[in-house]
């Protein structure tokens, strides 16, 4: 797997230039952490056919639409909840349009995250999504599920719930070697 790591979230649209192109179909999964990198912002420059689910001028609709279409783009920006010493990404989705395109579809995914999402194995990054990330997310969205108030999985059933896809990510196979890149950033970012 391609891997870098830069010092700060300023570094990081100088590494993401070198890995696209001027016309590329790009697309974002649903991040904190790339809203704190400037990449959402950035990818609005004109250079790039940007399928931007955050513009907020579109109709639920056609935010549908692109976050199907992002599943063929050529490159899919994302952060990842949570990244194992041995290189795993673990994530959990609601509606699943995110871990989709991390698995299969776009031709290339670039994965930005900061080192607090770095955990020893993969049980710590299955508690930290379940939390952590699940419940900030909760939150912000405020959700009225148990987490966003107790701050940790309470094994909810409620139909609002955040985690509905689980994926594990360990392996890619040699003829997609290097497909899924990661950006490791030496600050604290999303959750
Ligand atoms: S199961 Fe319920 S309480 Fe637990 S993380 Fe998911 S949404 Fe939150």
């Amino acid at each position: 797997m391609y891997e870098c790591y830069v010092q700060t979230k300023e570094d990081v649209i100088k590494e993401v230039l070198k890995l696209l192109k001027d016309g590329d179909k790009v697309s974002c999964g649903g991040s904190m952490t790339l809203f704190e990198t400037g990449i959402v912002e950035y990818l609005r420059n004109g250079k790039y056919n940007y399928l931007d689910r955050y513009d907020k001028s579109i109709s639920p609709e056609k935010t549908n639409d692109l976050l199907r279409e992002a599943l063929l783009c050529d490159t899919y920006f994302t952060s990842s909840n949570a990244i194992t010493e041995n290189g795993e990404l673990l994530n959990i989705d609601r509606v699943g349009n995110r871990v989709a395109a991390m698995i299969f579809g776009p031709k290339s995914v670039i994965v930005i995250a900061g080192y607090n999402k770095i955990v020893p194995d993969i049980k710590t990054a299955y508690d930290r999504i379940k939390n952590i990330a699940a419940p900030a997310n909760a939150k912000r969205f405020e959700l009225d599920i148990p987490c966003a108030k107790t701050g940790k999985c309470m094994e909810c059933e409620s139909s609002s719930k955040v985690c509905s896809y689980t994926t594990v990510i360990g392996y890619q196979i040699p003829a997609k070697k290097d497909r899924i890149k990661v950006i490791i950033v030496g600050e604290e970012l999303g959750y």
